[in-house]
């Protein structure tokens, strides 16, 4: 799934929970943390090879088998990786960002799984486990999350008239 519809997912979970304070921060952050495999292996070849041939690999459906979707999407070290929303959001410990960190991040694991796949249990099984059942780009994920985003903004922007926070 694409990073706009992880983000929208994030939001329309925390609006569902009615969540607040910092764990919507958290929450959000969690939802589009493990893409961030990205941007280090596109730095990594950019370094390597050069931007414009970085770009053009990163694009290849074999780079994505063979690098995206690895250790930032494996429900073993999403405990590991749920401390970094949970120290961007608060610059501390703390519990319940941490709880809502990781709930992002499986949040983002679940929907992965229905489009590409993920090595869910990487580094003990290296396979790319989904069900295949919507193409990783289609637009039906930022269609349908956008659907259900609007109401819930309108709802808690204009008939509650809540206006900080995320978004
Ligand atoms: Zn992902």
């Amino acid at each position: 799934m694409d990073i706009f519809s992880h983000f929208l997912s994030g939001y329309v979970l925390i609006e569902l929970l009615n969540v607040r304070g910092e764990r919507r921060e958290a929450l959000i952050l969690g939802a589009v943390f493990p893409d961030f495999d990205f941007a280090l292996e596109l730095t990594y070849l950019s370094l390597k090879k050069g931007l414009l041939e970085a770009l053009r690999e990163i694009l290849t459906c074999d780079f994505q088998q063979v690098y995206h979707g690895t250790a930032t999407h494996s429900l073993i070290m999403a405990p590991l990786f749920a401390l970094a929303p949970m120290f961007i959001v608060g610059r501390r410990i703390e519990g319940k960002n941490y709880f809502y960190s990781l709930i992002g991040i499986y949040l983002h694991l679940f929907f992965d799984g229905l489009s590409r796949g993920n090595m869910l249990f990487w580094p003990v099984i290296c396979s790319f486990i989904n069900v295949d059942l919507i193409p990783t780009l289609s637009p039906f994920y930022p269609l349908f999350f956008t659907l259900i985003a609007i109401p819930l903004l309108i709802y808690r922007k204009i008939i509650r008239g809540e206006g900080e926070g995320i978004i």
